[in-house]
């Protein structure tokens, strides 16, 4: 049998070159190709006769060839192949292709052929330049139709895709089908094959849409269904009950340098409240940068602490897990806690009481010793990277995990990271810890609520009342001189800044290095000779970026240029001006969280936003405020809700993405998840349906 899983080596013929592409494309089988979906269409379903009426419209001609001309320009090494066609009413038109003489090279004088472009007039003909074109017997695949555009590289052309993509579309029959076919006729949605069909090649718009939808619903459907699945299993676990120690939490609380905010309070208790209970809290701290969720978070650490429990703290990278453990350390001064740090890199002990992080008060330990105090519950607090709760670390008595995320994250994250809180080592008691997750930026809550619909939330939406607003500017290129100026000038005051690049982090492309390499060795050459400059982007390990964000920390850099990978999270108060070149390439919220590098410290920060667009409307809003809500939500409304996750899975296109924003499917698919999970927890009536949630799960991956 035909298998979609078979290699697209051993079905396609492809050349080396081809196959080196599809693998930079993460395409190796049949069924990857099968999802590979287009990122756009090219409408060229309007077949028409040619007419003035058409100037500058995008049309497809159908006519007879009547005169082929070719030939090269050699300064420039460059082929021009012009074709003439007349069409049924005799109308002429001239169609002018660059370096494509081998692929024209099929068309012959007679025959009849389609072209799609835009309809121009040049030396009296009316011309086209660059169409795209195919022998008009065939099926419409590259003109006369809706035709695909998909994201390509180098050897993969999208035309040899539609090509490809015809061929293969047959295999659709042997995938299943995981939406119960009830679900399917409910909705108004396609099956899997007739979704796949319309996706690639969609019969016309009204169908295109049918399709997105049925993947959007797709992928919101075992988004919903692995939540509610966890939900139930974490519904049914028993946590350790810590009673409200109010002396203790009212003691700490009144020795902290600063008053809580109204939000902060709001949430320790909601959080207390949570711990006070027999079973497992799963509680979602949704807050602004710099909103204070580290000082709520130690209320909830205080209580189990005091109480005799474990906590363990993540963070997303070693140097944040560094920044947490000093953060715990002096917020702990005077308590009689041991607090740990287990990352890779760090095995660090502090000891009782932690008091100043200076050297004398920490102990570095062989890791095996460290994992043993952990074990045996001697170490209160233990805070690390990911890591600590997937491997070999096992706990003697946890009671709360907290993490903080650096990530957007998706629903399917969520779930699989409380899967593994489930599956803690925790001695011998039968017990699964509390989970509190902090986010990095704040989500709009009607996102929060229809995409955590299965955790509780608490919102910090009040920020300390000492901060420095950092003043705001959208710039002009012209204006780069002066801002460079000032970069000196605050350089000279001993302050740093971060220059940013929109340069892509997802596709991790050469391209990308190149041009962060380019602009960082003009920078460091150019403009600021006497400056020292680090540079951070996507292509570099994980280790190299922590190294070059531990130097900016310590002030061995005075400028730090990056594109957008820089670590959120990372607290260097020192910094303060934050500089976005081409600012208009990124999302608001995005935007919000690059500015909330800076403006840490006592010293007034600044953030300078350049564009070169003509309508820098969309960013004024970050003049306007600073609320990070409101520039979410504002975000939201203009981008959707993608951004605010990523991409949930691999192979989910931008499409079906953006029909995400829909708060109404998301509704429906929770609703027919529902149906489905709670009659059916184990999905044993729905066989497709439990591997499709395997398969989802597996792919999954929390770095
Ligand atoms: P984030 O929510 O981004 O994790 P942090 O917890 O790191 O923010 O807090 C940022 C800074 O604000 C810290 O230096 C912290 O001590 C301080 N802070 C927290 N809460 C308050 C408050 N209520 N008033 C004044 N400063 C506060
Ligand atoms: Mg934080």
């Amino acid at each position: 049998m035909r298998k979609p899983d078979e290699k697209l080596t051993s079905v396609l013929r492809l050349n080396p070159r081809q196959e080196k592409a599809l693998k930079k494309l993460c395409l190796v089988t049949i069924q990857d190709l099968l999802l590979h979906f287009p990122f756009r269409y090219d409408d060229f379903s309007n077949i028409v006769t040619i007419s003035k009426d058409y100037l500058g419209q995008i049309i497809t001609v159908e006519g007879t060839v009547s005169k082929i001309k070719s030939r090269r320009i050699f300064p420039r090494r460059m082929t021009i192949t012009e074709i003439f066609i007349q069409d049924s009413e005799d109308n002429t038109l001239r169609s002018v292709w660059f370096n494509q003489a081998l692929s024209l090279s099929g068309i012959k004088e007679g025959m009849t052929i389609r072209v799609s472009g835009k309809l121009a007039i040049d030396q009296k003909f009316f011309s086209m330049s660059n169409p795209s074109f195919e022998r008009a017997g065939r099926a419409a695949t590259n003109t006369g139709c809706l035709v695909p555009v998909y994201p390509e590289t180098d050897g993969i052309t999208s035309k040899w895709i539609r090509w490809q993509m015809k061929n293969i579309l047959g295999y659709a029959q042997y995938l299943e089908d995981f939406v119960p076919e009830e679900t399917r006729k409910r909705l108004h949605l396609f099956s899997f094959k007739s979704a796949l069909k319309q996706i690639h090649f969609p019969d016309d718009n009204e169908k295109l849409m049918i399709a997105q939808k049925t993947f959007a619903f797709r992928e919101m459907f075992l988004i919903q269904i692995k939540a509610l699945q966890t939900k139930m299993a974490w519904d049914g676990k028993k946590a350790i009950s810590m009673k409200h120690a109010k002396q203790l939490t009212d003691n700490f609380i009144a020795k902290l340098p600063f008053t809580l905010t109204g939000a902060q309070e709001k949430a320790y208790h909601e959080i207390l409240k949570d711990l006070e209970k027999p079973s497992p809290m799963n509680r979602l701290l949704n807050g602004d940068v710099g909103a204070g969720k580290t000082v709520v978070a130690a209320i909830a650490a205080l209580q189990a602490a005091a109480a005799g429990q474990q906590v363990a703290i993540m963070a997303p990278t070693e140097v944040l897990a560094r920044q947490h453990f000093e953060s715990f350390c002096r917020i702990f001064a005077d308590r009689d806690f041991s607090i740990a740090l287990l990352t890779n890199s760090y095995k660090l002990l502090s000891k009782k009481p932690a008091g100043n992080i200076s050297d004398s008060c920490i102990e570095k330990l062989p890791r095996s010793d460290l994992l043993e105090k952990i074990s045996s519950g001697e170490i209160d607090i233990i805070i690390g990277t990911h890591a600590l709760i997937q491997k070999d670390v096992s706990f003697g008595k946890l009671a709360l995990v907290i993490i903080d995320e650096q990530h957007r994250f998706g629903v399917a994250q969520r779930s699989a990271l409380q899967d593994e809180t489930m599956g803690l080592k925790d001695g011998s008691r039968k017990t699964i810890p509390h989970l509190l997750t902090m986010t990095a930026t704040p989500i709009p809550r009607t996102l929060a609520i229809a995409y955590f619909g299965s955790l509780e939330l608490s919102i910090l939406d009040e920020m300390p009342k000492n901060r420095k607003p950092i003043t705001t500017r959208i710039a002009q290129p012209k204006q780069q001189r002066e801002i460079y100026d000032f970069i000196r000038s605050e350089a000279g005051k001993r302050r740093q800044a971060f220059i940013i690049f929109p340069f892509v982090e997802e596709s991790k492309s050469m391209t990308e290095v190149k041009a962060a390499i380019t602009e960082h060795g003009r920078l460091a050459e150019e403009i600021f000779p006497e400056l020292r400059l680090g540079l951070l982007h996507g292509k570099m390990k994980a280790k190299d970026k922590e190294e070059v964000m531990k130097k900016f920390k310590d002030k061995e850099y005075d400028i730090l240029v990056s594109t957008s990978v820089v670590e959120v999270g990372i607290d260097i108060p020192n910094a303060t001006v934050m500089l976005i070149e081409n600012a208009e390439r990124f999302g608001l919220s995005q935007l919000h969280q690059f500015r909330g590098r800076v403006g840490r410290g006592e010293h007034q920060s600044y953030c300078f936003l350049f564009t070169d667009s003509a309508d820098p409307e969309r960013l004024r809003v970050m003049e306007e405020t600073t609320d990070g809500f409101r520039i979410s939500e504002r975000d939201l409304e203009l981008r959707g809700p993608g951004q605010f996750f990523g991409r949930v899975q691999s192979g989910l296109p931008d499409i079906a993405m953006e029909n995400l924003a829909n708060m109404k499917l998301i509704r429906i698919s929770r609703e027919e998840a529902k149906g489905i999970v709670s009659e059916d927890p184990q999905l044993k009536k729905h066989p497709a349906l439990r591997d499709a949630i395997r398969k989802f799960q597996e792919e999954v991956h929390m770095e």
